[in-house]
């Protein structure tokens, strides 16, 4: 059969993953020293893991509600009261703030897209982006208009207005950023917000590394008792009217694979995307539902410490040769390539490969190649091995 024939234009339009092309580079080489990974090195905690385990071994294996089995539901609707302030109720019959229980983030940030943009629709995301977000908007026939947020990767609301028309559905913040690991402040959020309501805008806050903001990006959120967390849009007054809160699973406790995400918002937006899970994705993963309701109870602190030390010595360290901006979170430094080196980020990805060190050049989540990322999610022994070779590489 002429296969070529069967596939349509939709699917020719979109390149595959620039990040999955590195992966499938670097597979054959011996002995690599690998800074590409997108995923944490520590293992599920065991609490989690048996949890799911549990669910499997005692049949709860069916299909759940689309949104999510109730216990988790609830219990994610707790969470968004706790730690934003959002009504007690949320994700409950009646409540202003729905909730789905997603396959990953990005099955939230699929059927979101799905419900809000049409042909020619518009939604504003910042550049350097994580690499699904552009083709999230085409599958949906629409434009993903990139805010340039070079050098300091801030997405503020002065970068933005320009860019909104009366096609602009959405704004999309991601903080801390992917692939810069860049924090905004709360200001910054808060001012985010207000324009994109000024504008009727929704503003999707993809939080999927919130846990990983460390001390220094941390700020106070005027919560009694919740003391210094990750800025975020959603803490503003109201803020479930009109912010679309994106969060993961996989990133913060290990279990990328278990594809595990939710997202919470206005009901009827909710509501729309959630006829959107029901004739793709149907639910998340049953058992993987039972282990994410334990994450609830699982402290990560330590983890988390561990990272900024990595995130230290890596900043510490490239900056010797580049212009580091520093990152506040997630397991990234998006860092420049030297001037004076003249090279390409491809071609500064090569250099490094033919060392056998793996990054991943810039122009896969960028309009630009001036740049390349750094995953600091290996272990400190092989941290510093890549870091001797970049930054012999880096001293040209
Ligand atoms: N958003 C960002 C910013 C990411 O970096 C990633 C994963 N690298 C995702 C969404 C998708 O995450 P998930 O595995 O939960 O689908």
């Amino acid at each position: 059969m002429e296969i070529e024939r069967i596939i349509c234009d939709r699917t020719r339009a979109i390149d595959a993953s620039g990040i999955r092309r590195v992966f499938q580079l670097g597979r054959d080489i011996p002995d690599k020293v690998d800074l590409s990974i997108g995923q944490p090195d520590f293992p599920v905690p065991d609490n989690v893991k048996d949890a799911a385990i549990r669910a499997i071994l005692e049949d709860r294996n069916g299909y759940t509600l689309t949104q999510g089995v109730p216990e988790l539901h609830e219990r994610v609707g707790l969470h968004l009261a706790e730690d934003l302030g959002w009504p007690a109720d949320s994700g409950r019959a009646g409540s202003d703030v729905g909730t789905i229980v997603s396959t990953g983030t990005s099955g939230a940030l699929h059927i979101a897209f799905l419900a809000i943009l049409g042909q020619g629709d518009e939604i504003i995301i910042p550049d350097p982006y994580f690499v699904a977000y552009p083709h999230m908007a085409k599958l949906c026939g629409a434009n993903a208009v990139r805010c340039p947020v070079y050098p300091d990767f801030r997405m503020t609301a002065a970068r933005v207005e320009p860019l909104m028309t009366k096609r602009t559905k959405a704004v999309l913040l991601n903080s801390p950023g992917n692939p810069s690991g860049v924090v905004n402040s709360t200001k910054e959020c808060n001012e985010l917000l207000e324009l994109c309501r000024s504008k009727n805008v929704l503003l999707i806050s993809d939080e999927i590394y919130d846990e990983f903001t460390f001390e220094d990006a941390r700020e106070e959120t005027g919560r009694p008792g919740l003391g210094k967390r990750c800025p975020s849009p959603a803490r503003v007054d109201r803020a479930w009217e009109d912010v679309l809160l994106v969060r993961g699973f996989g990133k913060t406790f290990g279990c990328t694979g278990w594809r595990m995400g939710y997202t919470s918002g206005p009901r009827p937006l909710i509501e729309a995307m959630s006829k959107m899970q029901q004739y793709s994705f149907v639910c998340a993963p049953t058992p993987l539902q039972w282990g994410c309701l334990e994450t609830f109870r699982t402290d990560m602190t330590a983890q988390v410490e561990q990272y900024r030390q990595r995130r230290d010595m890596v900043v510490e360290r490239l900056s010797k040769v580049t212009e580091i901006v520093k990152p506040g979170g997630a397991f990234y430094v998006f860092a420049p390539v030297p001037k004076k080196l003249e090279l390409t980020s491809r071609e500064f990805f090569e250099r490094a490969l033919a060392k056998k060190v793996l990054i991943i050049p810039g122009d896969v989540f960028s309009d630009r190649d001036t740049h390349f990322r750094l995953s600091y999610a290996v272990a400190d022994s092989v941290l510093e091995k890549g870091l001797d070779v970049l930054e012999e590489l880096m001293r040209g």
